[in-house]
């Protein structure tokens, strides 16, 4: 995790702590309350929790998921996910892709190509906007326009959904189970959407452990030609370094869920 990130979060966590020891001392009931605000936005942001409801956080419990990582790869397609799929078909890997609507619209043959080659592919939204703050009619929304261009550009239903940032509500949550869907977060991110830098992204995957989700990114957002350089070029030291571990790597299944 980024230097500023970790600073956001430890003012956040003074500050939270601060207004619970005020209210704490003027009304226990508002104390109460305050706190349970602060664990409910703590679940809606977290994409390794998932209270709601059903969710796939780990492959632990797949056959040799012991031994076992996951690469994820979210916001594509991009120009730039022909050559990640390059670099695992040389590897031999299968991974997964939460693809966005919007970006199967502009790559549909990017998007066809990664599923005849085997990766597990799912949704990502259509237009990458947090859900966290939104309401049912929204959500919806995305989801159907999301399933449209899935069939539109000839691609099979996904089984699989990640939400945008991982930023998630009741609302969604349930909504997804009610469509068959099921949700999928991460263990690791190594943050390249921030772009620190080919060898910063490779040390930062090393702490991934087996039976943990790696996240990466083939795109960014909604942006037309987002610029993944970086996460190309990670990609086959990250796989080389895994390899080194003895682990090996498995697409995300929708039975992986718990
Ligand atoms: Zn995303």
């Amino acid at each position: 995790m980024p230097l500023n990130v970790q600073i956001k979060i430890a003012v956040a966590v003074i500050i939270g702590l601060l207004v619970l020891m005020s209210l704490l001392s003027a009304s226990p009931f508002l104390a109460l309350l305050f706190l349970a605000a602060c664990i409910l936005y703590a679940e809606m942001i977290n994409p390794n929790w998932n209270f709601f409801g059903r969710a796939i956080l780990n492959i632990r419990h797949q056959p040799l998921g012991r031994d076992a990582v996951a690469l994820t790869f979210d916001d594509g397609p991009s120009l730039h996910t022909a050559k990640i799929l390059d670099v695992l078909k040389a590897e031999g890997i299968q991974a997964t892709f939460f693809f966005l609507g919007r970006n199967i619209e502009r790559y549909p043959e990017v998007a066809r190509r990664a599923e005849a080659e085997g990766h597990q592919i799912g949704y990502h939204g259509y237009s990458h906007t947090k859900l966290h703050l939104k309401g049912l009619e929204f959500i919806r929304l995305e989801l159907d326009l999301s399933e449209r261009v899935f069939e539109k550009a000839g691609l099979r239903k996904p089984q699989l959904i990640r939400l945008p940032h991982g930023f998630k509500n009741i609302f969604v949550v349930k909504e997804i189970e009610r469509r068959g869907l099921t949700l999928c977060g991460w263990g690791r991110g190594v943050w390249d959407s921030k772009k620190p830098g080919v060898s910063v992204i490779v040390q930062r995957s090393k702490s991934l452990m087996p039976g943990e989700i790696l996240l990466l990114h083939d795109g960014d957002g909604a942006k037309e030609n987002p610029d993944r350089a970086q996460t190309v070029e990670a990609l086959p030291l990250i796989i080389e370094s895994y390899k080194s571990r003895g682990l090996n790597f498995q697409r995300i299944e929708n039975s992986s869920a718990t």
